[in-house]
């Protein structure tokens, strides 16, 4: 067993820990006290080839794996989980699950300008009732001719005001309601199609320069070419899609975790109380050794999940796993990371103000806490 990343992904982990600490950093502050979205960033990322993680050579993306995705998303978060969050989405549930469910044909028309950073993608499951029970669709999709018309209206979708493409999940059983997770159809839509439109903005207690709204589907016209998988399969698309976007926000966690390990241990060193750093407190240095211990080994299972799913291999628990055990610990240590700044730390003059807020989110979508557990504990009482 080698716990030592592959050459290749040491080098992407310094040249993304580069472009963080010399482009991301500086400003992440700043746009996050003015909701500003990162655009400028999103093509600096392309640029670097970050855009296209997911995305096979073949296809002009860069063949980073889950591996090499959940490195990414570590070290932007490690300065900005808003960036984070807007790379891991566009990564892991627009060009994943093209690239495993599309055609070739959509395949050959969306992958290279996702994976170049011409097109930004999101991900629309969420409505109004249907959250952690996200089966319960009630966004229609009717057959037309060669189109199928979409209504409905999605909630919080994450790259919402800015996408190109959208992977949009609606009901195609319309008159079976109960067959519910088996009625959903998965469908890639362009901004540009008719009767699509992103609606209300949401005010966010954290990750405020991601973009987060409405999507609104208004006799939405999607030719039939563009279902992603099989109709009345969405539901399986959605669920594998998952898979891949939970280590990707279990990756964000980690960077928070990280960027709050890396400031305490600044801070601690350089505040002086009772004539001493405050590093020279054994409490102080309890907290510390235990941020850095559950950051290690949450990475683990994140690196195991991204392993098995590079594998081809069943990888929903090792996800479920690696996302619960992370988004827990990242807000435990932006919680003493706040506390480790003291009276300092609930000011906006230092990052884990900011930190804080942004863990919050990791333990709420791609399925939160609880929803982990119960896919968890499903697992480990069907295997007894
Ligand atoms: C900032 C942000 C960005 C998002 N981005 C996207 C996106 O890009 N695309 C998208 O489709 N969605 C997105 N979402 C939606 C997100 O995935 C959902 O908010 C999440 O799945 C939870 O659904 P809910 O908010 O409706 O909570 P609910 O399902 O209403 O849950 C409320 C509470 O009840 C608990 N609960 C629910 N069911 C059970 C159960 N069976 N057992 C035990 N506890 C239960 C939950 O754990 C939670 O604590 C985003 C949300 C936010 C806030």
């Amino acid at each position: 067993m080698d716990f030592n990343l592959p050459e290749d992904l040491v080098l992407l982990q310094q040249t993304v820990r580069k472009f963080a600490d010399d482009e991301v950093a500086p400003r992440a502050a700043e746009r996050d006290h003015a909701h500003e979205f990162p655009l400028e960033l999103v093509r600096s990322a392309a640029r670097l080839g970050l855009m296209g993680a997911s995305v096979p050579e073949e296809w002009g993306g860069s063949s980073l794996g889950n591996l090499g995705g959940s490195i990414v998303t570590e070290e932007v978060s490690r300065v900005d989980a808003s960036l984070g969050v807007t790379l891991s989405v566009h990564n892991s549930l627009v060009a994943t699950p093209i690239l495993r469910f599309g055609s070739d044909a959509l395949k050959r028309k969306y992958l290279p300008k996702l994976a170049a950073g011409e097109w930004l993608g999101a991900y629309a499951l969420t409505e109004a009732q249907a959250g952690s029970d996200a089966a319960n669709q009630a966004t229609k999709a009717e057959k037309r001719g060669d189109d199928y018309v979409l209504n409905g209206v999605k909630m919080w979708i994450t790259n919402g005001a800015y996408a190109d493409v959208f992977v949009v999940f609606a009901r195609t059983s319309l008159d079976d309601p109960s067959k519910k997770h088996k009625g959903i159809t998965a469908f890639v839509v362009e901004k540009t199609m008719p009767g699509i439109r992103p609606g209300k903005t949401e005010e966010k207690l954290g990750i405020r320069s991601s973009s987060t709204t409405e999507l609104v589907l208004d006799q939405c016209v999607v030719p039939a070419c563009n279902v992603l998988g099989e109709i009345g399969k969405g539901f399986s698309v959605a669920m594998d899609t998952l898979d891949g976007g939970r280590i990707g926000i279990a990756s964000q966690a980690i960077g928070i975790a990280q960027g709050c390990l890396e400031a305490s241990l600044k801070y601690a060193k350089q505040r002086h109380q009772f004539n001493r750093p405050i590093a020279d407190f054994q409490a102080i240095q309890w907290k510390l050794a235990e941020m850095a211990t559950s950051i290690d080994s949450a990475r683990l299972l994140v690196r195991r999940a991204a392993w098995l799913r590079d594998r081809g291999e069943p990888c929903s628990v090792a996800a479920s796993m690696a996302k619960m055990q992370a988004s827990v610990m990242a807000n435990r240590c932006a919680e003493e990371a706040v506390q480790i700044h003291g009276g300092a730390g609930y000011t906006t003059d230092f990052p884990v103000e900011r930190y804080m807020r942004d863990a919050r989110i990791t333990e709420i979508y791609e399925g939160t806490t609880e929803i982990q557990h119960l896919v968890i504990a499903k697992h480990v009482l069907s295997a007894t």
